[in-house]
């Protein structure tokens, strides 16, 4: 369980992203933040993976107050997911799966064996591992993306509107297999969009936000008033 405990995040400019949060996101479920550009669902994802720290409250996983734990620690343990995919542009599609296997120090077949499993568990066909980036639609390297947060099996997964700039058709289909993938693997998924009825779709649970970085709602997707 990922908990927020009154977290205020105040830019060094006075901007407050980030408003009095307390919320739970539960283990081995989808939690969507939602809500207008600007309203600090990003400041609030990079709080969790601490590229940003709160001014004010904190974050505990699993009961544990997240600045106890060293970054690069409590990074393994989670998956990072961007809208443009961020794939290095000079490394094949296998290396670029296996990249923190790598880091870890695993034995490099068994990283591109793992890598070749997760290509299919994504929907690509393995066929593509000896690509490289640019040889790939944009849909298929967010599935690489996805992949690549996955390979070392984080139970984590912070999702940064991870489908908004492919076309609707390869969007609802990622969608669709990001519900089927979460059957089987149940992370906590904590997933950013601006789009609502992509928030209704995936979410277990639904935290709206306004600009300022208020809360607005918390709640799972039936209970949501629509406004
Ligand atoms: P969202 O992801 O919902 O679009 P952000 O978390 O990116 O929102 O931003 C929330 C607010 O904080 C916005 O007003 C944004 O301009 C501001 N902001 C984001 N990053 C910084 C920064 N490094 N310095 C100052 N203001 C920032
Ligand atoms: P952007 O501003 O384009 O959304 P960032 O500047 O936040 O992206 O991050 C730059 C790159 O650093 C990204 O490609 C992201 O994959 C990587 N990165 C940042 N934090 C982490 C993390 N905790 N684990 C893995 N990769 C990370």
């Amino acid at each position: 369980m990922i908990t927020f405990e009154g977290v205020t995040k105040r830019y060094a400019d006075g901007t407050v992203a980030v408003d009095d949060l307390s919320i739970e996101v539960p283990t081995g479920s989808i939690t969507v933040f939602v809500g207008p550009s600007g309203c600090g669902k990003t400041t609030s994802l990079r709080m969790i993976n601490r590229m940003i720290d709160p001014t004010e409250g904190r974050i505990l996983l699993d009961d544990q107050d997240i600045r106890k734990i060293d970054p690069p620690t409590l990074r393994r343990g989670i998956g990072y997911v961007i809208q443009q995919a961020g794939l290095f542009p000079h490394r094949k599609i296998v290396d670029n799966i296996a990249t923190v296997p790598y880091l870890l120090g695993w034995d490099k077949k068994k990283a591109r064996a793992r890598a070749t499993e997760l290509m299919e568990r994504v929907g690509l066909d393995p066929k593509l591992a000896g690509r490289y980036p640019f040889q790939l639609s944009g849909g298929q390297q967010q599935r690489v993306g996805v992949a690549r947060a996955l390979a070392a099996d984080p139970p984590v997964l912070l999702m940064d509107e991870p489908f908004s700039a492919v076309d609707p058709v390869v969007r609802t289909s990622l969608q669709e297999e990001l519900l089927r993938l979460q059957a089987e693997l149940h992370k906590t998924i904590v997933f950013v969009t601006h789009d609502i009825d992509e928030a209704i779709k995936l979410g277990d649970t639904v935290a709206v936000l306004r600009v300022g970085g208020k809360l607005a709602q918390f709640a799972a997707p039936p209970a949501l008033l629509s406004d």
